[in-house]
């Protein structure tokens, strides 16, 4: 799901979008292999949001060219299983929340 994501010049991908029916995502904030952190998260639950709301222009892979702000708590807090099926949790902010916030609405209506 990373060759998908980073030849579509994406940031982050979800199962879903890939035609495979499983609540998880992969996503990379900087977006390119080998620079910054690659992220699987698998079964995600949102432990919490913040109050805080900000705006942000936002693209999906599934509807190329068309980009929208969309606004969004600033930071939340995961509860995930990595690949391995481990359970953790990991809070996230800025950027790496809005591309987690993005991709779980994927896993949440199972749509492209
Ligand atoms: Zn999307």
């Amino acid at each position: 799901m990373f060759d998908v994501m980073y030849k579509t010049d994406g940031i982050g991908l979800s199962a879903p979008q890939v035609g495979i029916n499983v609540q998880l995502m992969v996503f990379n904030p900087v977006g390119e292999r080998g620079e910054g952190e690659e992220i699987v998260l698998v079964n995600p639950r949102v432990n919490k949001y913040s109050n805080k709301m900000i705006p942000y222009e936002e693209g999906c892979l599934s509807f190329p060219g068309i980009h929208a702000d969309v606004e969004r708590p600033e930071s939340v807090k995961i509860d995930a299983r990595d690949i391995n099926g481990a359970r953790f949790s990991v809070s996230l902010s800025d950027l790496p929340a809005r591309v987690f916030q993005h991709e779980f609405d994927h896993l949440q209506v199972f749509v492209l």
